[in-house]
């Protein structure tokens, strides 16, 4: 067997929708109000996530945006430069009919970027005390009422497909990583006429249990919906033998019913989003258990050499998704 096991066969690819993109470019936002603002976590935690609603009702984003992909948010003031700061990208959390129901009312799943100052390069000043992100700081601290510049949507590939009963999915997410995931599987599930069929996983990982996101909202829809799968890893908790729970990846090893069954079927569809990096264990395990064929094109420099030995740099360059793979990291 290959690297990668089975061949990726372009007739089992999805077909996609057409999304629009860059209705509200980042040279002209428009102004969205927010109308929700909570934490997002179970109980306390040493990050601050936030679910923010904002609505968009009036502007050209409304009705225009899709679940899965990302709106932008023009912060207030000025950078070190003087000069206006830059767009930063959020992902949709809501279903594409919005949170209310007509394509009003998008949201996302903001974290505050707040951490020790650590100089980033070499011309970075030398400096102690805490560095705040610009952006997810001023999302973070938004009130029902205020405004906010808004932009978009983005991203094309990130969305789920044309037709969405043809698929199953397996939808494997870390910290922010969730929130695309809320909202197609909230579309999956309660978005149509009817709920979609397919079997549907969800694969959540997170430090602490406090950290899980939505917790109640996907242990809900599990509860309903006897195709929807919720798993949660939490690596710094153990099993009950004692065992450490281990990264997404570990899971996915452990679990023969996500990778012997789930992904092996040609109808499957597999979404990776969150943290920069999680795709480096993720593509090793599913090359080395011989289910990475379908989803990964690997250059033929990384065909013979084992999964295990792959660097993070080799599968940026030499590990490309085919179109059963949809992955968003940041
Ligand atoms: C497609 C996409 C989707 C995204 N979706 C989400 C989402 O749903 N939710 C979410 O919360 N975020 C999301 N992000 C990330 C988001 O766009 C912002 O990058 C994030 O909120 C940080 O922005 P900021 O303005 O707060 O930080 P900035 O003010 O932009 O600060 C970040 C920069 O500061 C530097 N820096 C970082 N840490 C330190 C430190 N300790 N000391 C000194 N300098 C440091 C780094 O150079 C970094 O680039 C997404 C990004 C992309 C590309």
């Amino acid at each position: 067997m290959t690297a990668s096991g089975t061949v990726h066969d372009p007739a089992f690819d999805p077909e996609l929708v057409d999304v629009e993109m860059h209705v509200v470019p980042p040279t002209a936002p428009v102004t969205g109000v927010v109308t929700a603002n909570e934490l997002c976590l179970r109980g306390k935690s040493a990050s601050f996530i936030r679910h923010v609603c904002i609505d968009v009702g009036g502007t050209p984003l409304e009705g225009r945006f899709r679940a899965g992909q990302s709106f932008g948010v023009v912060p207030k003031g000025v950078d070190e430069h003087g000069k206006p700061h830059k767009v930063r990208l959020y992902s949709i959390a809501s279903p594409t009919r919005g949170e209310d129901g007509e394509g009003r009312i998008l949201s996302t799943t903001c974290k505050r970027l707040i951490d020790e100052y650590r100089p980033q390069t070499e011309r970075d000043e030398d400096r102690t005390g805490l560095f705040h992100g610009v952006c997810s700081n001023q999302v973070c601290d938004l009130s029902p009422g205020d405004e906010v510049l808004v932009t978009g949507p983005a991203g094309k590939r990130f969305v789920l497909p044309a037709k969405p009963e043809n698929h199953d999915y397996l939808f494997l997410a870390t910290g922010t990583g969730i929130a695309p995931f809320r909202g197609m599987i909230l579309e999956l599930l309660e978005g149509r006429s009817a709920p979609c069929e397919s079997e549907i996983h969800l694969v959540m990982g997170a430090p602490y249990t406090s950290d899980l996101l939505y917790h109640d909202v996907f242990r809900s829809l599990a509860d309903k919906h006897p195709g929807f799968h919720y798993h949660t890893v939490i690596s710094r908790e153990t099993m009950p033998d004692g065992r450490p729970q281990g990264y997404i990846h570990h899971y996915l090893d452990r679990e023969t019913r996500l990778h012997a069954d789930l992904l092996s079927r040609d109808r499957t569809l597999l979404y990776i989003c969150g943290l920069a990096g999680m795709q480096t264990g993720v593509f090793q395990t599913m090359a080395r258990l011989g289910v990475g064929g379908a989803y990964l094109k690997i250059h033929e420099e990384l065909a013979d050499v084992a999964p295990a030995d792959w660097k993070a740099a080799d599968i940026k360059r030499r590990v490309r998704p085919t179109h059963r793979c949809m992955l968003e990291v940041y």
